[in-house]
């Protein structure tokens, strides 16, 4: 065959984590790595056992037990390792399993963290209330930007957690601001990547030490599998592992499955994600009834410069805010209150599914509640937000949709 000196990363993640069969090796491969279900693994004899776990005690990946994964899971390491120009990839069984495990590998009691404004919800609800408090670590807020978190840094700082784009309404860090700062403090700069998937930005490469994946959205891609993965740095790996192997962690290797088999389609699906939503964004911004429309692509999006500079595409997210002088007056000509007004919006839709997650192949839409979602910015005077993940529907029908949830809302006065 001939030979292709850099293929694009679209082309290479095609056969990522499989092996490439040679006329002496592996003759025949699968196209897709199958399915190896297994707890016990059985050795030859002691001296063999005894080999094996050595190995696995000096940091390699050998196929020794279930919970340290079978070739399922390492394939698809191996692919999210080669996605992401990482050094080793930690498998979850969430996104959310892979974020609490970040924190409890990288702190400890008396510790500081600095939080990005911007994080998906339950790390402030339930990461920061439940477990960083009961450790005895303390945390500041920063604003997604940076800008103010050379007066937030304290002498036991010992990480900077980001998410860029940011959860709701996609505010961007300059990752590679916190990436300096981080190193010249020695911080572990941690951040999560589910919004671009692990493909449309690479936070490793701008400095960081690990990138966190919800592969429950558009690696997986079809609604219908849990995953979480942790694309570590070699500084940053065996501390991610050996905390993540201590809890237990383990996905299953069917879930694997379905996640390699996603990651194969992801970025034609983005493409077409994207698509879809540029429309859905340019035609929202066009409404008489719209505030705000947020998605990182369109020029008016705060931070806009930064996405361009660090990332090679957008996904299916975006959210708009309803005018809140418009909102209210809807809300008392209809005797109906804000939220009453939202509920009558979500409901007049039959093409968005109402629902928790995104990056399945369908269009959904949630409420969101920014003012309980951030502390450093202040969203309490704002008017009231929606979240849409624009799925593989045509945009068209999408248009139609959202057309006749504005009439819903009537016109008053
Ligand atoms: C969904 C999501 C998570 C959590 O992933 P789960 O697999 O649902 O636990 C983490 N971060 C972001 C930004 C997410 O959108």
């Amino acid at each position: 065959m001939r030979d292709i000196d850099a293929p694009r990363l679209q082309t290479r993640m095609l056969h990522m984590g499989r092996p490439v069969p040679t006329a002496e090796g592996a003759r025949a491969v699968p196209v897709n790595p199958g399915i190896m279900r297994a707890s016990t693994l059985l050795y030859a004899d002691m001296a063999t056992m005894r080999e094996v776990h050595r190995r696995r005690a000096e940091g390699e990946r050998v196929l020794s037990y279930g919970r340290h994964g079978t070739e399922t899971a390492h394939a698809l390491e191996d692919a999210l390792t080669e996605m992401e120009g990482g050094y080793r990839t930690r498998l979850f069984p969430s996104g959310l399993a892979a974020i609490a495990t970040a924190f409890l590998a990288f702190l400890a009691p008396g510790d500081h963290v600095l939080i990005s404004d911007s994080v998906y919800g339950p790390v402030r609800k339930n990461i920061c209330a439940d477990i960083l408090s009961r450790l005895q670590v303390t945390h500041d807020f920063i604003d997604p930007d940076g800008s103010d978190i050379r007066g937030k840094l304290k002498p036991r700082t010992r990480m900077i957690y980001a998410e860029s784009p940011g959860s709701g309404v996609y505010e961007m860090s300059d990752l590679r601001e916190l990436s300096t700062v981080a190193k010249s403090h020695g911080v572990t700069l941690v951040v999560d990547n589910t919004w671009a998937s692990g493909y449309l930005h690479h936070p490793l490469a701008l400095g960081a030490d690990v990138s966190l994946i919800a592969g429950t959205k558009y690696i997986v891609g079809h609604s219908d599998v849990m995953l979480g993965a942790a694309v570590c740095s070699q500084s940053s790996w065996a501390r991610m592992e050996r905390t993540a192997h201590a809890l237990g962690h383990v996905v299953s290797p069917d879930d694997a499955y379905a996640a390699l088999r996603g990651l194969r389609t992801m970025p034609v699906r983005l493409a077409a994600h994207a698509a879809g939503a540029a429309e859905v964004a340019q035609w929202l911004q066009r409404r008489p009834e719209v505030a705000e429309v947020f998605y990182p692509l369109l020029p008016t999006h705060r931070g806009h410069d930064i996405w361009q500079r660090d990332f090679t595409g957008a996904c299916g997210l975006i959210s708009m805010e309803l005018d809140r002088g418009y909102a209210l007056e809807q809300a008392y000509a209809g005797a109906i209150g804000l939220q009453g007004l939202v509920d009558r919006f979500v409901d007049s839709l039959s093409l968005f599914g109402l629902g928790a997650s995104w990056g399945g192949f369908e269009s959904l839409v949630l409420p969101m509640n920014m003012a309980a979602s951030r502390s450093v910015a202040d969203w309490s005077r704002r008017g009231p937000i929606l979240r849409f993940h624009i799925g593989l529907e045509h945009p068209a029908d999408l248009l139609a949709d959202l057309g006749h949830a504005f009439r819903s809302l009537g016109t008053a006065g």
